[in-house]
């Protein structure tokens, strides 16, 4: 699994935790599953690839403002509770989130 497909999985899990939580659902709502579409959409098209930094620290922020503060509330919900449901995704995520972000290619 490369770095993409992974970031893709993790986000998944956080999304479904987050809505199993908030909105009493055991597959994602509709809202949760139009996050879900568009955070893998974007992901996907990330225009730094395999070299993605985690997305709080990308100064292109290529999420418009709705899902940015849908995707925002999602992290601080379920980002605490990784480290002890999912540890390895968590320690792999900590990690990225220490690298610098790229600087965008002109
Ligand atoms: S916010 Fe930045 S890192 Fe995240 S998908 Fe968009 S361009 Fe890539
Ligand atoms: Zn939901």
């Amino acid at each position: 699994m490369n770095r993409i497909e992974r970031e893709i999985k993790t986000v998944g899990i956080m999304i479904n935790m987050y809505c199993r939580h908030r909105h009493r659902s055991d597959k994602p709502c509709g809202s949760c599953q139009e996050l879900l579409d568009y955070a893998r959409q974007r992901t996907l098209k990330c225009p730094f690839g395999e070299d993605k930094p985690v997305c709080a620290k990308c100064q292109i922020h290529c999420y418009n403002p709705e899902m940015r503060v849908k995707v925002k509330e999602v992290m601080k919900f379920s980002g605490p509770k990784m480290i002890s449901v999912h540890p390895m995704r968590a320690i792999r995520h900590f990690m990225a989130a220490r690298k610098e972000a790229p600087m965008i290619k002109k």
